[in-house]
């Protein structure tokens, strides 16, 4: 017979489209608005419904970028809609290509009491499944003018990411502002032609593929496309048959969950966000309690806490649908952070305080970690997972990889520790969902584990104010449930599905270390200030919880000391509020680092109020210096964690400092340096082995200057080619050298570069390795990249970069492309490279990317391999946030001569706990005291619980197995070991001797100890 596929499936398209669509709503009438336009900041709902309001036109202009508009719309449901099904048509100006990032709007009743959200593709609220006819109706709509920050063409740059620098032009007109009659037939119609359509878009040619283009093609002939409520019910007739026919036996199956990735500040700041996060919410209460098996998941306690706080009448909606099984809290993180910068106390914390937050809200606790977004996870992560008492974890953005394609989808992914969790990527390779033919048919092809396992996930909603699940996609759900041609589709936690997937999977495949993303490398780099308040307020708060835990084990009736849990809670929510993956990462507009700059700064003063009053009670009044030491190491004569008054401790040596014809010379009873008059470092000899750490005939920390200009995501981004152009920054306009007050012996450098100056300090302390360097740029480049370069003699294999509780090793050759992607990577404190019996590293502030290039020269003799180790300090990208960088930033970093892990260790956890002196008439002894070789101590803490007992907790540093032993300085009942969020384990008893408790810890272990004070 004749055949022509593409007349029926655009006969399809352009009847669905054009006239099915539209004739939903088939009679409507005029809602009554009036308005009242609120520039700034937005104000309680109470305070919008009771503002003066003014007759409004549709089609009026409203909103300019992040103002509020508060709109009122009044009217009568038509007598004769007597028995209809009526809803309001709410358009604010809409783009319906673009769910979220646009305006958005929060509809309320008279009372006050929200309804749900108005989005680009979900601008309806159902008022009565049948109306009597006459019945009055009130709503509010609080209107938000968020503004499109990203573009038809992305990435140009914007002065609309802060309300400071943003237009006062109204950005978007009403369209429709109705009362409507929902035709519910014609609705189920549109879903069963859209369903049909696209599943035999993803056919082979076959019977099934022609059978339902019969189908479609008998269902258009009988809909009078004149009267098409009257005549759907025939043409869903038509449609019955190729519907019920169900899925293969062996058919894929898609847990399908409800979602909205709501990141919680980025081209919006925090408070737009706190209105998503209503807004969303309070559409999928709508959507569960209108449906019956619908299940929503969010995760983030913080979102939560949003909305309790801000939107309590939606958050009882929230309880209601979490006790019904319906509404399904996520992740059991604070946020959805950053997982490759946070050091590893700060997401312990993550998990710790997300998990309590739930615990206390729903009774319930999070079996798995939902990430979805997030750019990279560390090897840190399958450890601590596991040992906050979460069995899975589940991701989607290694699917983003430039390169190289992931083998799996349901694996174990080991971390550096060998421990092992079970990880699920959706073969959808989408967050944001939305059923349709062609991601259910991605899912089934694409998914790698088929030979075993029957399913996968899928998060199924609009993000980002998108207004999350739509009842269309449920419509969808319900008709790909069983499905001929399909996978298969249910609503189901993903608890379930993980749990269908550990027994599919007997041996599943294993991913051993990182999960690099090859993308937004430079969000390594980015919003340098965010990264420097980030990694100060997590030492400044592990300092303040040691110090606090101290004065509390030894608080007396003269000198009473109370531990300050509910300060030290606030504070570090703010700080894991900040890791949010694009707030740390840098990738957010203006607004949000710039707020981020001054919560830093209440963070610091916060927890330096804790530090003063605690060190106060320990030191007692005096006038005496007394220099205490936070770090994990003694530092001239003060031991970790303890203080002594300076006149007690032995007077330091001085380094010393020698003018040459050639430069400087600084040195001490460890190291020789010799710098050039250009401030450059020609040697630094170990004097030990004799061995110098500079490779011969070159020169380290130098600056490097890079065009940086991306492809696309300039904030994210950095491409390979940028290495392709670089320029040393070797002109100097002053140098000198001078003794330092503390016995350092110092070389002062200033440069100045395109619009830009620099001054670097670069000193050598009595008694140490590390050559430092305090830089102070003053930046005004655009579109650049800032490297510092340390070339040096070693041949090394490996690095070895600092993570959560360790470090992960990656080789410094490009022999695969997997290798060769990692052009830039991550590190923390310490990147160190060695080779067997000698090693340099760098120890740095603030800093968290770095890369290694590997070199040989050959000049006939034996080969010369040089390892360069650069530090990323500072780039300048244009968008989202135009000024990204500008002005004045500090760096400090080190080179530590003659390292290993544990010098290296040693010396950047001392570069990011200085000592500090204090007023005082005594020093005090530690509370707590570490012993073993690569045994390090992390927090110590009063334990969540708020018991008084104390939370000490350990990690093995080296990759090694260690013995040693952690004592506790005050009188201890019981010792136990528990989880990383303080649960009691099932073997959990430690042996006390004394105070004192052995250890064994297996290489990388991070172990949580709980002793009860007597
Ligand atoms: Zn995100």
């Amino acid at each position: 017979m004749h055949d022509d596929v593409s007349l029926t499936t655009e006969r399809a398209r352009r009847v669905l489209t054009e006239r099915v669509w539209p004739a939903i709503h088939s009679e409507s009438a005029p809602l009554e608005v009036s308005w009242h336009e609120l520039p700034g900041e937005p104000i309680a709902p109470s305070e919008g419904l009771a503002l003066d309001y003014t007759p409004y036109e549709v089609g009026t202009p409203w909103g300019a970028a992040w103002a509020t508009t508060w709109f009122r719309l009044r009217g009568t449901v038509p007598a004769q809609w007597a028995g209809r099904e009526v809803e309001a048509v709410i358009d604010l100006g809409f783009d319906k290509d673009r769910p979220g990032f646009q305006c958005e709007g929060l509809v309320y009743r008279g009372d006050g009491s929200p309804v749900k959200s108005v989005n680009p593709r979900n601008q309806v609220v159902p008022l009565t499944q049948s109306a009597s006819g006459g019945e009055e109706i009130e709503l509010y709509v609080e209107g938000a003018a968020n503004p499109v920050i990203l573009d038809a063409h992305p990435f140009l740059p914007t002065e609309q990411g802060d309300i400071q620098t943003s237009s006062a032009r109204k950005l978007y007109e009403t369209r429709r502002l109705d009362l409507a009659v929902l035709e519910r037939e014609v609705h189920d119609l549109a879903l069963d032609v859209q369903v049909l359509l696209e599943l035999q878009a993803e056919l082979p040619a076959g019977p099934r593929r022609m059978r339902i283009l019969q189908a479609l093609d008998d269902a258009l002939d009988v809909l009078d496309l004149q009267r098409i409520p009257e005549t759907a019910a025939d043409a869903r007739a038509q449609l019955a048959d190729v519907l019920a026919s169900p899925a293969e036996p062996s058919a894929h199956v898609i847990s399908a969950v409800g979602h909205a990735h709501i990141d919680s500040a980025w081209l919006w700041p925090l408070r737009e966000t706190i209105r998503k996060v209503a807004r969303t919410t309070a559409s999928m209460a709508e959507l569960i309690e209108g449906t019956e098996d619908f299940v929503y998941g969010m995760s983030s306690a913080q979102q939560y806490a949003w909305v309790k706080e801000h939107r309590p009448e939606v958050y009882a909606r929230i309880k209601e649908a979490v006790a019904a099984g319906r509404f399904l809290p996520l992740g059991g993180m604070w946020v959805e952070s950053d997982t490759v910068m946070p050091a590893g106390e700060a997401l312990v914390r993550q998990f710790s305080q997300g998990q309590r937050f739930f615990e206390r809200e729903f009774g319930i606790r999070s079996h798995g970690v939902w990430l979805p977004d997030s750019f990279g996870y560390s090897p840190s992560l399958p450890q601590l997972i596991r040992r906050s008492g979460f069995d899975w974890f589940f991701t989607q953005k290694i699917s983003w990889n430039q390169v190289n394609v992931f083998p799996h989808h349901t694996f174990e992914w080991e971390g550096i520790d060998g421990s092992r969790v079970f990880t699920h990527f959706p073969p959808m390779d989408t967050y944001n969902s939305e059923l349709s033919g062609e991601e259910v048919a991605l899912a089934s092809r694409q998914f790698r584990e088929s030979r075993h396992a029957t399913g996968s996930i899928a998060p199924v909603g609009h993000g980002d104010g998108g207004g999350g699940t739509t009842r269309e996609m449920v419509g969808r759900a319900k008709r790909l449930a069983d499905l001929e041609g399909s996978a298969q589709v249910r609503w189901e936690h993903p608890d379930e599905f993980f749990a269908r997937a550990r027994r599919e999977l007997e041996t599943p495949p294993v991913w051993v270390g990182e999960l690099y993303l090859e993308l937004h490398r430079a969000t390594l780099t980015s919003q340098h200030k965010t990264k420097q308040g980030n990694r100060r307020s997590e030492h400044l708060l592990i300092e303040a919880e040691v110090w606090a835990a101290t004065a509390a084990a030894r608080s007396t009736a003269d000198r009473p000391f109370a531990y300050p849990y509910d300060e030290l809670d606030e504070l570090w929510q703010r700080v894991l509020l900040h890791q949010f993956h694009d707030i740390l990462p840098g990738t957010s507009i203006a607004w949000v680092h710039r707020e981020a700059a001054a919560a830093y700064e209440e963070i610091r003063s916060g927890a330096e109020a804790v530090i003063d009053r605690a060190l106060g009670a320990l030191v007692g009044t005096g006038d005496s210096s007394v220099v205490v030491n936070p770090a994990t190491a003694a530092r001239a004569g003060v031991p970790p964690l303890g203080a002594a008054v300076a006149g007690d401790l032995p007077t330091a040596e001085r380094t010393g400092l020698h003018e040459t014809d050639t430069g400087y010379v600084l040195e001490n009873d460890l190291v020789t340096v010799t710098l050039s008059r250009e401030g450059h470092v020609t040697s630094a000899v170990d004097k030990a082995s004799g061995r110098d750490a500079v490779a011969p005939g070159r020169e380290a920390g130098v600056l490097q200057l890079h065009q940086d200009f991306p492809n696309k995501w300039d904030a994210w981004d950095v491409d390979r080619f940028y290495q392709n152009s670089v320029t040393d920054l070797r002109d100097v306009t002053s140098i000198s050298a001078a003794e330092q007050d503390d016995g350092a012996a110092a070389v002062t450098v200033e440069r100045t570069f395109g619009g830009s100056s620099v001054r670097q300090v670069i000193s050598l302390e009595p008694g140490s390795r590390t050559l430092r360097f305090a830089q102070t740029t003053d930046w005004h480049e655009t579109e650049k990249f800032l490297k510092v370069a340390f070339p040096l003699d070693v041949r090394a294999e490996h690095t070895a970069a600092e993570t959560q509780f360790g470090y992960h090793k990656r080789v410094t050759h490009t022999n695969t492309s997997w290798e060769a992607a990692k052009f830039e990577t991550s590190m923390h404190r310490f990147v160190l490279a060695e080779e067997p019996g000698f090693g340099a590293a760098l120890v740095n502030d603030s800093v968290y990317g770095y890369d290694v290039t590997r070199t040989v020269g050959d000049d006939g003799a034996a080969p010369q391999v040089t390892t360069t180790l650069r530090l990323s300090l500072l780039r300048a990208p244009r968008f989202p946030d135009p000024e990204t960088d500008q002005g004045a930033q500090t760096h400090v970093y080190g080179l530590v001569v003659g390292a290993d892990v544990a010098e290296a260790t040693e010396a950047g956890i001392a570069m990011n706990l200085p000592e500090r002196t204090v007023r005082g008439d005594h020093g005090f002894d530690p509370l707590v005291t570490a012993s073993g070789e690569g045994v390090v101590v992390s927090g110590v803490k009063l334990a969540d619980d708020r018991s008084g007992d104390l939370v000490v907790r350990v990690y093995e540093g080296l990759g090694r197995r260690a013995k040693g032993s952690v004592t506790v300085d005050a009188p201890v009942s019981r010792a136990r070991t528990v989880n990383l969020i303080e649960d009691d384990l099932q073997q959990d008893a430690v042996e006390l001797d004394g105070g004192t408790a052995a250890l064994a810890l297996s290489p990388f272990e991070v172990r949580t100890l709980r002793f009860t004070l007597a």
